[in-house]
């Protein structure tokens, strides 16, 4: 079946077809780690793995490498301000290593949490100075590049076209110019492949331009390059990394070896908290250790961002991970029931749901109208273990581990309490106070607190 893809490259959706048939090439813009990453990041990681799982439903091979950016990454995702790393290091009073290390670890401890697949190859920017150093004085002999004295610049006005990958209008750009730009640059947008350090700059490197570090965009342009080749099947990342990042990309790579590295490009919508942005003055910056503080499984959370096509705006909201926390278990109970089944199932209806399946996910990864596929066949009357494999081949694709017949929290609650929990539930839907205060005393009396929050219950032991 042919598999097709939305490229940002081209603005349409296109039959998807590999440079080489035996392997799928991916290079996936990683985490800056000076932070924690959101539940919002985490969209976005999200959405790479259903691209790898897709792939390999359709029978590819996967090369898959992702950067981890712990250098060069400044406050503006321009030429301006501080290097991220360096702020937090002084922030929390750490070295930047330090930093790296410990984002680092609880980036990959959340990717694990939500069944996220890692890459096949995952590297940092720090291990590969001496590539990206070949990279610019390349670029700089093939006069795409030119020394100031701040800093090694790409110069844009080399290129046949530019921009290509979004809409920037550079005469706005220069409409625009910033407070504090190098004068020495030649045109208002041309952006630092190479920088040099400060006197009292922590992570700098030694070469011909003197105690120096790496631009934020030249790094993936030298790791791909490195482990992909000079150009490779698809490139993904969050949509806000089009017109600065990913633009510098397809810029490098062109002045480097005049091709556009990938012929893919793959961007991920953004989620959004109760409608709107996720910010720290809000207060509504979520983790996934927020999630699980919740009671929640972090699976619901990878469930939850299916209601959404990838290419959307998503809006998170505790109402929404509760009624995806309900959506879960009802579909481990479906696998399991169908699992029981003794019913006879014909082999033509289970081909039809695998074919209906593979239709939306080869539709440019829809992963709503694929869980509507898998609905309906968890609901069918019919009860067979074939269903049940049926449901497992699609949990290749959808990661949420649906043969773990419960969260722990749940295993570790006796029927007999859910019961009365579930008794309690049903009496507060029906407004029968007296009962439900009932059923509370029964759980207490089983051991167990139950508190009503508005996410939903919480059952604590006593
Ligand atoms: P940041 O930590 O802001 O540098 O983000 C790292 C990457 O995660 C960005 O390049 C985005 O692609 C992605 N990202 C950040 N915030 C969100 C969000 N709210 N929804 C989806 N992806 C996001
Ligand atoms: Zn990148």
């Amino acid at each position: 079946m042919d598999l097709y893809l939305n490229n940002t490259l081209t603005k349409k959706k296109e039959k998807f077809i590999p440079i080489n048939q035996e392997e799928v090439t991916i290079y996936s813009c990683g985490p800056t780690v000076y932070k924690d990453a959101t539940i919002g990041n985490m969209r976005t990681n999200i959405f790479q793995d259903v691209l790898r799982r897709v792939l390999r439903y359709n029978g590819y091979k996967i090369k898959h490498v992702m950067n981890i950016t712990d250098v060069g990454h400044l406050v503006s995702d321009g030429d301006e301000g501080e290097d991220k790393m360096l702020k937090s290091a002084r922030e929390e009073h750490k070295t930047p290593l330090e930093i790296a290390k410990h984002y680092t670890d609880l980036f990959f401890q959340d990717l694990a949490q939500l069944n996220i697949e890692t890459p096949e190859i995952v590297c940092k920017a720090t291990e590969h100075i001496e590539e990206m150093l070949e990279y610019v004085r390349k670029l700089i002999k093939k006069g795409y590049a030119y020394e100031t004295s701040t800093a090694i610049y790409f110069d844009i006005s080399k290129l046949d076209e530019y921009p290509v990958l979004s809409h920037l209008n550079l005469e706005e750009q220069k409409a625009g110019a910033r407070v504090n730009v190098d004068l020495e640059k030649k045109n208002p947008y041309d952006f630092a492949v190479w920088i040099k350090a400060p006197e009292n700059h922590l992570m700098k490197w030694d070469s011909e331009f003197g105690p120096s570090y790496p631009g934020w965009h030249i790094e993936c342009s030298a790791m791909s390059k490195k482990y992909l080749g000079e150009q490779f099947d698809i490139h993904t990342g969050g949509i806000d990394l089009i017109p600065t990042h990913h633009e510098n990309e397809i810029a490098q790579s062109k002045g480097y070896c005049g091709k556009i590295p990938a012929k893919f490009w793959m961007h991920g919508e953004y989620l959004l908290i109760d409608g709107g942005k996720m910010s720290k003055s809000l207060g509504n910056v979520y983790l996934i250790k927020d999630i699980v503080e919740k009671g929640y499984d972090p699976i619901v959370y990878k469930l939850f961002s299916y209601s959404c096509h990838y290419r959307n705006k998503l809006n998170f909201t505790w109402e929404g991970m509760e009624a995806a926390s309900k959506s879960l278990q009802r579909l481990k109970k479906g696998y399991q029931r169908h699992l029981k089944g003794t019913d006879e199932i014909e082999e033509s209806q289970v081909e039809e749901y695998e074919k209906k399946f593979h239709q939306a996910i080869n539709d440019d990864l829809n992963m709503p109208i694929a869980m509507g596929v898998v609905w309906q066949v968890v609901r069918l009357e019919k009860k067979s273990p074939k269903l049940a494999e049926l449901l497992l081949k699609f949990d290749n694709v959808l990661g949420l581990k649906i043969q773990e017949e419960t969260t722990k929290l749940q295993e570790s609650i006796p029927d007999e309490v859910i019961q009365l929990i579930e008794q309690r539930q049903e009496a507060r839907k029906c407004k029968d106070w007296k009962k439900a205060d009932e059923l509370r005393g029964l759980i207490n009396e089983k051991g167990y607190d139950i508190k009503d929050t508005k996410q939903g219950i919480e059952i604590k032991k006593r």
